[in-house]
C-alpha cells in the first residue's frame, strides 16, 4: 500500500465504490482519510474507522469472531498444500472442501479465500491482532505453495486441472473459476484489510499466471467458458490492475466479462427467468467495477447501465420482502411467486450478500436514499437473519416455506458457499453505516457505532435500540472548526421524521426517500436526536403488488419483516445444524395448517397490534375463524417455526 499512498489520486480511485471502498486502511491503527475515490459522488469509511456499539450486530460480529478463531487454517490450506507437493499439516476439513457428494462441484478450497477476507475484515473492524496473525499465516503458507506451482493456487482433487480444461474447451468439472474468484478476492482483502504487502505478491503471481493460461483462448471458446459460474472474476481482476496498475490486468478483466448476461441487461431487457442467481450478481458486480476503473468510463456506461438496471429490476419485481430472491438458486418468471412460497430452497443468503455489495457499488456513484432503503431491509432481514444467535452458524437458504424453520451449517463438516460469504457478513458491518463527500457525513444506517472521520476531526457516537425503539442519538464527540453537513437519512418508510439538535431546534422532515440535512459547525458535546416512528405495512407478492386485492401479503413494521411464530413441534436442541444443504426441505417438515387473513388489507393491519413496549411483538387477529398469530421480526425467528406470507381466505376476484 505504501507505494499507492505516494500518489493520493491513484490511491482514491484504487478504492472505488464496489469492494474496496471500505478498505482504505491497510491498519487498523492508523485509519487514513477516507477521501471520496475518483469518479464517485460518495466514498465509505474504512472498517477501522467505525466500531459498532452494543446491539444486535455487535453480538452478531462477535459470534462470527469466534467461529473465525475456531477454524484451523492448517486444515483449509491442506489441499492447496498436497497440490503443491508440500506436506499437508493438518487433516483436510469436510462438506463442500473434499466428501462427496460435492466433490463435482470443485468448490474445494473456497472456504480459505472467504477466511482471508474475513479475518482481514474482522482485524479491521476489532483491531484484534489475532486475525491479522492469521492472515499473515495463509498469506505465507500460499506463497511457499507457489514457489513449487509457478503461481496457480488451487484445492481442486484434480490439481489445476479443471482451470486447464476449462481453457482448452475441455470437459471440465464443477466451478473453478467461482472457487479461484473467493482465493483472488481473499488475497486482496489480505492486502487491502490487513495491509499485507506478502498478499499482493502471491495475488499477483496467480493472476500472472491466469494471464498467460488465458493469453491464447479464442474469445467464442472464452465466452464459452462464462456459461459456467465464475464467480466475480472480472470485478477481483480489475482490482489487480487498480493496485498494480498493468494494464494486462484490466484487459484480463474485461475478457472475463460475461457479454450473454451484459448485452440483454445493457438494453434494459430482464431475461433473468430460469438463471442461476448467485451466478448473475457478481458478474454485475464487475460490470460496475470494469466501468470505474476503466480509463474512459464513458465508453462503458453500458455496464454501468446493466448493473443499475440489474439491481432495479431484482429489488422491484423479483424480491420477497426480505430482500431476498430465487428459488432453488434460479430466478423464475415474476408472475409465480405464489407457486414458490411452499418451497425450502428460497432465498439463498449469498445473493443477499451479493446484493449488498452490489447495492454499495452502486451507491458511491449515485448517493440516493433509495439504495440505503434496500440495504436496510436486506441488512436486517437477511444478514442479521441468516446467523443463528446461538451457534453463530449461518444459513443457506431462508425458506418462504410457511411452517418451515431456518437450517445453519455445522462448524466443521459443511463448508457451504453460504458459510464463507456468511463468515464475511458479520466481519463487515461497520462499512456501510456512514458515507461521506468532501464535507457531508452520510448517516444511512441506524446502527449504535462510532465513527472517526479523522480528515474532517470529526468523531461521533450513534446510540440506538433501533428497531426496538424509534429514536437514534449521534453525539458529536470531537470536531474542529469546520462547517459540515449531516445528512440523515430519511427512510421512505417514515413520512415524518422528527430531528431535534441539543434538545432545542426540532424539525419534521417530510421528504420520505431523501436525506434530510444540518449544515453548521459542530462541536463536541453537540446531539442530533432523531426519530423514526415506524408503522405497520402490508407487502403482496411482488407481481401482484399493483393488483389492489393480493391473495398473499407479508407484514412488516418500518423496514422489519414480521414472522409468525409457529412453535417449535419437532425441534431439538442442535437440531436446526445440519451438514447437507441439499436435504434443505427434507428434514424438520411439519405440515401445519396456517391460518389466513380475512378482510381488507386496511383490516389487516388494524387488527394487528404491537404487545410488549420495549421489543417488537404483535398481535394479528385478523385471522379467519377468529384466529390469531403473534409476530415478531424475522430475523429473530430464529430457533422457531415460522410464517412469512399470509394467504387471503377468498382467493380476490376481479
Ligand atoms: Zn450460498
Amino acid at each position: 500500500m505504501t507505494n499507492h499512498q505516494a500518489s493520493r489520486r491513484d490511491a482514491l480511485k484504487l478504492f472505488g465504490a464496489s469492494v474496496v471502498a471500505t478498505a482504505i486502511a491497510p491498519r487498523a491503527s492508523a485509519p487514513p482519510p477516507g477521501p471520496v475515490p475518483a469518479g464517485t459522488a460518495a466514498g465509505y469509511f474504512p472498517l477501522s474507522a467505525v466500531r459498532l456499539g452494543e446491539g444486535p450486530f455487535l453480538a452478531a460480529q462477535k459470534l462470527d469472531a469466534d467461529y473465525l478463531l475456531r477454524l484451523e487454517p492448517d486444515r483449509m490450506l491442506h489441499n492447496f498444500r498436497s497440490n503443491a507437493g508440500l506436506v499437508p499439516k493438518a487433516p483436510v476439513y469436510g462438506g463442500w472442501e473434499s466428501i462427496e457428494p460435492w466433490i463435482d462441484i470443485r468448490c474445494h478450497g473456497h472456504t480459505l479465500g472467504h477466511y482471508l477476507t474475513a479475518s482481514a475484515c474482522m482485524y479491521q473492524s476489532t483491531g484484534d491482532e489475532r486475525f491479522a496473525q492469521r492472515v499473515d499465516y495463509i498469506v505465507a503458507e500460499l506463497a511457499e505453495c507457489q514457489e513449487k506451482t509457478g503461481g496457480w493456487l488451487t484445492a481442486f482433487p484434480d490439481g489445476v486441472a479443471p482451470l486447464v480444461d476449462s481453457l482448452a474447451g475441455n470437459k471440465f468439472a464443477g466451478v473453478p473459476w467461482y472457487t479461484t474468484h473467493k482465493v483472488l478476492a481473499g488475497l486482496r482483502d489480505a492486502h487491502l484489510q490487513r495491509g499485507s504487502a506478502a498478499a499482493l505478491t502471491v495475488l499477483t503471481r496467480f493472476a500472472d499466471w491466469i494471464d498467460r493460461a488465458c493469453a491464447d483462448v479464442p474469445h467464442d471458446r472464452f465466452q464459452k467458458m462464462l456459461d459456467r459460474e465464475h464467480g466475480g472474476m472480472n470485478e477481483v481482476l480489475a482490482d489487480v490492475f487498480e493496485l498494480t496498475r498493468e494494464e494486462r490486468y484490466w484487459n484480463l478483466a474485461t475478457r472475463f466479462s460475461h457479454e450473454a448476461l451484459l448485452g440483454p441487461l445493457a438494453r434494459g431487457v430482464d431475461a433473468l427467468d430460469g438463471l442461476h442467481a448467485n451466478t448473475q450478481i457478481p458478474k454485475v458486480i464487475g460490470f460496475s467495477r470494469i466501468y470505474e476503473t476503466s480509463k474512459t468510463p464513458s465508453n462503458y456506461n453500458n455496464h454501468q447501465d446493466a448493473a443499475r438496471f440489474f439491481w432495479k429490476t431484482v429489488i422491484e419485481r423479483r424480491s420477497f420482502t426480505t430482500g431476498g430472491h430465487a428459488d432453488g438458486e434460479h430466478f423464475f418468471p415474476v408472475g409465480d411467486f405464489a407457486k414458490h412460497l411452499p418451497s425450502a430452497k428460497t432465498m439463498e443468503t449469498c445473493c443477499t450478500h451479493n446484493m449488498l455489495r452490489l447495492t454499495r457499488a452502486l451507491y458511491a456513484h449515485e448517493p440516493t436514499v433509495a439504495y440505503f432503503d434496500y440495504f436496510e431491509r436486506a441488512l436486517f432481514n437477511g444478514i442479521l437473519a441468516s446467523q443463528d444467535p446461538q451457534s453463530g452458524m449461518n444459513t443457506y437458504f431462508q425458506a418462504t416455506r410457511p411452517g418451515y424453520v431456518r437450517l445453519y451449517h455445522t462448524p466443521f463438516d459443511s463448508f457451504w458457499c453460504c458459510t464463507g460469504s456468511g463468515i464475511e457478513n458479520h466481519a463487515r458491518y461497520g462499512e456501510s453505516i456512514y458515507a461521506h463527500d468532501d464535507d457531508t457525513l452520510f448517516v444511512n444506517l441506524f446502527l449504535a457505532s462510532s465513527l472517526d472521520w479523522s480528515a474532517r476531526g470529526l468523531r461521533l457516537t450513534q446510540q440506538t435500540k433501533f428497531p426496538d425503539e424509534d429514536t437514534t442519538r449521534l453525539e458529536i464527540t470531537h470536531a474542529t472548526k469546520r462547517r459540515l453537513t449531516l445528512a440523515i437519512r430519511q427512510p421512505s418508510w417514515c413520512p415524518v421524521m422528527k430531528v431535534t439538535v441539543n434538545g432545542a431546534r426540532s424539525q419534521r422532515a417530510r421528504r420520505p426517500g431523501g436525506y434530510f440535512k444540518l449544515a453548521r459547525e459542530f462541536r463536541a458535546g453537540d446531539v442530533v436526536e432523531i426519530q423514526l416512528p415506524m408503522s405497520l405495512a402490508i407487502d403482496p407478492l411482488p407481481a401482484v403488488a399493483t393488483a389492489g386485492h393480493p391473495e398473499w401479503v407479508a407484514l412488516r413494521y418500518g423496514p422489519i419483516v414480521l414472522a409468525g411464530r409457529m412453535g417449535s413441534a419437532g425441534l431439538t436442541p442442535g437440531s436446526q445444524i445440519i451438514v447437507n444443504e441439499r436435504e434443505s426441505g427434507n428434514m424438520l417438515r411439519a405440515d401445519m395448517a396456517i391460518p389466513r387473513w380475512t378482510g381488507t388489507l386496511q383490516e389487516l393491519i388494524e387488527t394487528t397490534r404491537r404487545t410488549h413496549p420495549a421489543r417488537l411483538e404483535f398481535r394479528s387477529t385478523g385471522f379467519e375463524g377468529g384466529a390469531s398469530v403473534d409476530l415478531i421480526p424475522w430475523f429473530r425467528a430464529t430457533n422457531e417455526r415460522y410464517n412469512l406470507y399470509w394467504q387471503r381466505a377468498q382467493p380476490s376476484v376481479a
